[in-house]
């Protein structure tokens, strides 16, 4: 078990099922390489989506008991890498997650 990166080909492929083939934005194709997994901890999984094609950025969360998945526009200016530090401070409950996902959900109607 390798708990240190979760970014394995078989999850992205996963996600990229589970969660959007096709950016919101300009239609194209993501590619494997186009997403990132910030964090997996069995039950919730936060993806971050960057389109190769038109720069815009995603980030989804997947919440594996109920297959239920959210995706909201990242209009913020915070690298892969700065998200992993964020969202590696705590481990999230499913009850944060729930209540993200209702944020999101309020949220979703913002345009970019
Ligand atoms: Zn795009």
């Amino acid at each position: 078990m390798n708990k240190k990166d979760n970014n394995t080909f078989g999850d992205k492929e996963f996600f990229l099922d589970a969660l959007s083939k096709f950016c919101d934005k300009c239609g194209t194709e993501y590619r494997p390489e186009d997403i990132n997994i910030v964090q997996n901890t069995g039950v919730s999984a936060i993806i971050h989506f960057s389109c190769h094609n038109c720069k815009s950025q995603n980030l989804a969360t997947y919440i594996f008991p109920i297959g239920m998945s959210s995706r909201s526009p990242l209009n913020v200016d915070l690298s892969f890498e700065e998200l992993k530090k964020f969202a590696s401070q705590n481990k999230v409950s499913l009850d944060e997650i729930l209540e993200v996902y209702t944020q999101l959900k309020k949220k979703s109607k913002i345009s970019v």
